[in-house]
């Protein structure tokens, strides 16, 4: 049985690790992963009888996102396998198809995910409202 609570105080130790949110220990190369799956996902912008581009909904590929994270809340609520990779946990193999599509998408509209991510890990070590004195407080965030 998973040990949530040590879990979780590991992630926080590693969250608060100030020195592993220095900027140049953070280039996990999700850019390049973005372009590696919008290369996979060609086929999805291109009309299949006509082979030409299609335009895409931006909202209809945020939500196709959503779903992947929903099946993923299916899988662990179900605690399923996989059916399509049977030897991995099915919540494992939808966040895969989650970031796949986060992928795609940046990769599609050229969004720098290496430095939003880099940026946005830093801004977030410094929010107060993300103390935990801030979260005990009334209207604070408590999870
Ligand atoms: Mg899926």
């Amino acid at each position: 049985m998973t040990d949530y609570n040590a879990l979780a105080g590991g992630i926080l130790a590693r969250a608060i690790d100030r020195d592993a949110l220095a900027l140049p220990a953070l280039h996990p190369g999700l850019n390049a992963l973005a372009a590696a799956c919008h290369a996979a996902n060609a086929k999805w912008w291109q009309d299949p009888a006509t082979g030409q581009p299609i335009p895409r909904n931006k909202g209809e590929l945020l939500m196709l996102v959503v779903s992947e994270i929903a099946e993923a809340m299916e899988g662990e609520r179900k605690d399923l396998m996989d059916d399509k990779l049977p030897h991995r946990r099915m919540a494992e193999v939808e966040l895969a198809d989650a970031l796949i599509r986060i992928f795609d998408y940046a990769g599609a509209f050229g969004y720098d995910l290496d430095g939003a991510v880099t940026e946005k890990l830093a801004y977030n070590a410094t929010r107060a409202d993300h103390t935990h004195e801030a979260r005990l407080r009334a209207g604070g965030k408590k999870w």
